[in-house]
């Protein structure tokens, strides 16, 4: 970027650490992050004797010809070398204190640190694009401060600004008005800054367009009125929302046309007015509800919670069902109360709509929903409504992690084995539980992870702590709690496990073994609800030629192409998962001209049609990326299904998380095969971790429910071990296999990936840093380098090189810009800290 301002801090100097014997010294200079339109960047300034200034601070500072606003990150007491002989230039004024804790700078170095990436890539997750840019810097008079007649000692700019602050009705003006108007601007307001008579502050933007929407709102009662039962029935559901609604919720909801809600209007019996909406997802009113008796393990489990002040580690370990929402939502009430806010991380975004109802009921207006698939927009009023400091809940993706909650009183992980929240790239690659750990020791306060399969690295650390972990740090407090049981003691669904082999031998062609045909039938006699379960959304996996043998690939990338077919007359599609490349299904074999083309694996859309051509009368729902793309997707489907306007949900891996349908009494995994067979030495626990879930689906209501789990491999230690629900026995056989590996939670692992259009280059280059790497002492042993599993996407060739390390904290990482020294330019290299996915 251009350079204009202060002087860029390359980000490698930043961690430079800082010699202890010195005393401490008063900061001289101060790193700041600029973000307005057009510059983002860190830059160093120097500190005038006049002013204090701490992390966290907003500061005005000239850049270029402006004056703009900056965020100061750390405060420098000597200047790094390359520094020495530079012109800097000096902050100006310090706007607004304490903006941000200063805890939260240090998260970010530390995620910058440990994650091998440059502080500027983890505030671009971190922050709201253009954060500062919006605001705009005002000044207002203090008149309280102000001696009578005190303005003759003024100078002519000092007297021009006050004459005009005292003009206009509020007495203020923005800087940029001021600076514009009066000559010598700058020094005439240093005067009056000194002499305290006019105070400079941060003003919030304006949001550009207050966005208005149609309310419906009850304002009779319409028991004694004549209506048609069609009018009945949008009033009862109006009222059940708690008589207000945005006029198009009301219509989904009731599937009604808006000539009826016009009708009501004519009645007297509802208004129809536009409203501003805040354009923070807040979401449908919904029925308040009020906290639940607590079984006696939820009890024991907040006895052990509610009194946790600092910071403290717990694992909620619940069986699918055991209610660990309820134990979330009675931690949280307290802290509430005392005026803390709480932050709850989540998976991922298709599972929020149903948990974050049943936050509204218990906290109505207090939960905001935070991630990244808001607008910039609702991203920055949800910003500025956190940082109210107002108690709140937040709930979000992996990126609100870094949401800026003064006053954090707890953070929970809900679903914490799911790897959605780990990223993978852009960098940096962090993994939200990592970052939610030190962010609660950071501001000490209590964590809590929470699921019904933990991850290996939980377990180990909060289920048997070991003693060859790092000596240096104290330990915090550990807590493992257990809800071993479904509320009401409802039990687990049974797992009856089929042989698919033997179904071919016994010539059922269908992928639906007869068992779970018979089951299908069922539900729809007994009008209860299943779901269906497949690994791979699509059609089929793959497309081949019968004759030849010859799969069709993308062109871009070394996978097969997938089978697409949207409904009966559409074209049939072939698309590619990785970079998205689509083609017209061919009626020829490319290699070989024979027609007989065949798709082979389930995907979602197959199992769909065969379900139609067995069960016609059955209501399917399909569930998947495919369909849930579009905004409010998720929650448009989940509540039809919830409705009841289908009796079948067919979907892939979002329906393991999560979902609370009481109604559901079947679920069936179509092929659990997918799941078990992934090069990759988390594959076990991973499928371990889904079909649980999965399974965990059926029988959370009154009636009982089942699981169906068709397979290939029926003896496979997975299936056994989901089969019997043995999740201690699993994870112990898991933990011993690791452990004898040194693969995590026993060592760590470092990943660095190469990517470059150019296939040769890209391979020297990752043996030509293997090379530098593998030095006699080295704490690390090196594997590869390799070809990627999928050596090709988008037309980038792939190489992966693996770092094994111990655990210990002080093992120095590789110096990524050495590594970056030794590539190639059209070599790009990105370091994965704790990869998940190899
Ligand atoms: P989990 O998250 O552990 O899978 P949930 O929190 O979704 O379980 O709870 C499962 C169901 O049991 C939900 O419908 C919930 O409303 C209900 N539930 C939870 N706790 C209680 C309780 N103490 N008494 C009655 N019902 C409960
Ligand atoms: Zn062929
Ligand atoms: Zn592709």
């Amino acid at each position: 970027m251009e350079y204009r301002g202060g002087v860029l801090q390359p980000w490698l100097e930043a961690g430079a650490p800082e010699s202890e014997a010195e005393p401490p010294a008063i900061a001289r200079w101060v790193e700041v992050l600029v973000d307005c339109p057009g510059a983002q960047g860190l830059f160093t300034y120097g500190v005038p004797d006049t002013l204090t200034v701490a992390a966290g601070d907003i500061l005005s500072v000239p850049f270029g010809s402006q004056q703009v606003g900056a965020i100061a990150l750390r405060e420098l007491t000597a200047l790094p070398d390359e520094l020495q002989d530079q012109p800097l230039k000096q902050v100006e004024e310090v706007v607004s204190r304490g903006f941000f804790p200063p805890t939260y700078w240090a998260l970010l170095q530390r995620v910058a640190d440990y994650y091998c990436t440059p502080l500027m890539s983890v505030i671009r997750v971190a922050l709201p694009p253009g954060l500062l840019g919006r605001s705009q810097r005002r000044l207002r008079l203090c008149p309280e401060a102000m001696p009578a007649e005190a303005e003759a000692f003024l100078s002519g700019p000092a007297q021009d600004i006050l004459a005009r602050l005292r003009g206009q009705k509020q007495g203020n003006y923005s800087w940029q008005y001021l600076q514009q108007k009066v000559k010598g601007a700058s020094r005439g307001l240093k005067d009056l800054l000194q002499r305290g008579w006019v105070e400079s502050y941060l003003e919030p933007p304006t949001l550009s367009q207050p966005k208005r929407q149609q309310a419906v709102t009850l304002i009779a009662d319409f028991e004694a009125q004549e209506l048609s039962p069609r009018q009945r029935e949008v009033l009862e559901v109006l009222r059940r929302q708690g008589g207000d609604l945005w006029l198009t919720e009301l219509l989904q909801l009731c599937q009604a046309s808006s000539s009826v809600v016009k009708a009501l209007a004519q009645k007297g019996l509802v208004v129809v007015q536009p409203r501003e909406v805040l354009r923070s997802d807040r979401g449908v009113a919904v029925e308040a509800d009020q906290p639940k008796e607590l079984t006696p393990a939820q009890a024991e489990a907040l006895r052990a919670i509610a009194p946790l002040a600092g910071y403290a580690q717990v694992l909620l370990h619940g069986v699918t069902g055991s209610g660990k929402t309820e134990v979330y939502l009675q931690a949280i009430a307290p802290r509430l109360a005392q005026g803390q806010s709480v932050l709850v991380l989540v998976p991922e975004i298709g599972l929020t709509p149903q948990l974050t109802d049943r936050f509204r009921a218990r906290f109505g207006g207090r939960v905001c929903v935070y991630h990244s698939a808001l607008s910039d927009g609702e991203r920055y009023d949800t910003w500025r409504q956190m940082l109210s400091g107002e108690p709140q809940v937040v709930i979000g993706t992996r990126s609100a992690v870094f949401a800026p909650l003064p006053r954090l009183g707890l953070i929970i992980l809900d679903e914490e084995h799911d790897s959605s929240f780990k990223q993978d790239q852009p960098a940096p690659c962090y993994h939200a539980r990592t970052v939610a750990t030190w962010r609660a020791e950071g501001v000490d306060c209590p964590i809590i992870l929470g699921s019904a399969t933990p991850s290996l690295e939980t377990w180990l650390q909060l289920r048997s702590p070991q003693d060859s972990r790092s000596e240096s740090a104290p330990e915090p407090p550990r807590y493992y709690l257990s809800l071993p049981e479904r509320v009401q003691s409802r039990p687990l669904p049974p797992i009856r496990v089929i042989d698919m082999r033997q179904e071919f031998h016994e010539r059922n062609r269908s992928i639906f073994s007869r068992s779970l045909q018979q089951a299908l039938q069922q539900i729809q006699e007994r009008q209860q609800q299943g779901i269906l379960f497949i690994h791979r959304r699509g059609h089929s996996t793959f497309v081949s030629c019968r004759s030849c043998g010859h799969v069709i690939e993308c062109p871009n990338c070394d996978v097969s192409l997938s089978y697409h077919h949207t409904h009966a007359d559409a074209t049939p599609l072939l698309r590619c998962h990785y970079c998205n490349y689509g083609c017209p299904h061919p009626t020829r074999c490319p290699e070989c001209s024979s027609t007989y083309l065949k798709n082979f694996g389930s995907g979602t859309q197959r199992v769909v049609q065969e379900l139609a051509q067995l069960f016609p009368e059955l209501r399917v729902l399909r569930f998947d990326s495919d369909t849930t793309r579009t905004k409010g997707a998720h929650r448009a489907l989940l509540s039809r299904f919830a409705a009841g306007d289908a009796d079948l949900l067919v979907g892939t891996q979002m329906l393991a998380k999560g979902l609370d349908l009481p109604q559901v009494t079947l679920v069936g995994i179509v092929a659990a095969d997918g799941l078990l067979n992934l090069a990759d030495y988390r594959a076990s626990e991973r499928a371990f971790q889904v079909l649980t879930q999965v399974a965990g689906r059926s029988g959370r209501g009154e009636d009982p429910g089942r699981v169906i789990l068709q397979t290939y491999t029926p003896d496979h230690p997975v299936i056994t071990a989901v089969a019997n629900h043995e999740f201690d026995s699993f994870i112990n056989a898991e933990l011993a296999e690791r452990e004898a590996l040194n693969y995590p939670p026993y060592g760590r692992l470092v990943l660095l990936r190469f990517s470059s259009l150019d296939p040769v280059a890209v391979q020297q280059a990752a043996e030509a840093i293997a090379e530098a790497l593998d030095t006699p002492d080295a704490p690390y042993d090196l594997l590869g380098p390799a070809p990627a599993p999928v050596l090709r996407v988008a037309r980038r060739y792939r190489w992966h090189l693996l770092l094994k390390l111990g655990l210990q904290d002080d093992v120095m990482l590789p110096d990524v810009t050495l590594l970056r020294s030794l590539c190639p330019r059209h070599v790009s290299v990105t370091v994965d800290v704790d990869p998940l996915n190899l």
